[in-house]
């Protein structure tokens, strides 16, 4: 595995929540970050049918454009009676003429559960998949899981899109219910991070 060794990373995203997130856990290792949108790039359409692929697909058209290495990640939920769905079209499934509606897709989750006559408990996955791009075409990739059920009704309204549904495995509480610092010690998100951080600096 190829270790990154530079200070500056550039990250594939116009969301500047996930661009200061990204930027307070690299900021311990000397890495200072950049945005796509620092750099005046378009925003690729993500046509891949795997988080990895629409993860590689924005880290590398961004090291390409700037020649910077380039950060970037993918994240759905996965839920097991609905064969995957909604994976990478998590965010799809919100979407409305006036913007995103989640407790709208939480509802369509719900409805096809009981469709389905899904058994319980409903096992689902909250994925995120990291892309760390180089300019010369090398990535590495950092897949990171939780795994949980889908309760239904909603509990809590801390976080965002689909947590007030999931309770992770081991936990009463679902992630619309767990204070911040607990749910990003534990989620998917953060066992990505741990993976990608491990190449930082020198060996
Ligand atoms: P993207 O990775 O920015 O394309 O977004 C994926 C979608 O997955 C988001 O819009 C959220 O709906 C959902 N998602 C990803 N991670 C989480 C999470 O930690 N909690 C709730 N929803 C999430």
């Amino acid at each position: 595995m190829r270790r990154f060794t530079g200070s500056e990373i550039l990250v594939a995203t116009h969301n500047r929540g996930k661009l200061e997130e990204i930027a307070h856990l690299l900021e311990p290792y000397g890495i200072s970050v950049s945005s796509a949108a620092d750099h005046g790039l378009p925003e690729p359409e993500e046509t891949g049918t795997t988080f990895v692929e629409n993860a590689r697909l924005k880290a590398h058209a961004a090291a390409k454009a700037t020649g910077l290495p380039a950060l970037a990640d993918d994240s759905g939920i996965e839920i097991e009676a609905l064969g995957g769905a909604p994976g990478v079209y998590t965010a799809d499934w919100a979407e409305t003429p006036e913007g995103r509606d989640f407790v709208m897709a939480m509802e369509k989750t719900h409805r096809l559960l009981e469709e389905a006559g899904a058994p319980h408990p409903r096992r689902a996955r909250f994925c995120c998949t990291l892309v760390l791009a180089w300019p010369d075409g090398h990535d590495e990739v950092f897949p990171g899981v939780m795994e949980g059920r889908i309760v239904w009704p909603m509990r809590g309204d801390h976080g965002h899109g689909y947590d007030p549904i999931f309770q992770p495995e081991g936990h009463e509480l679902t992630f619309g219910e767990m204070d911040r610092w607990e749910k990003n010690r534990i989620s998917h998100r953060a066992d990505a991070f741990r993976k990608l951080v491990a190449i930082l600096g020198p060996a």
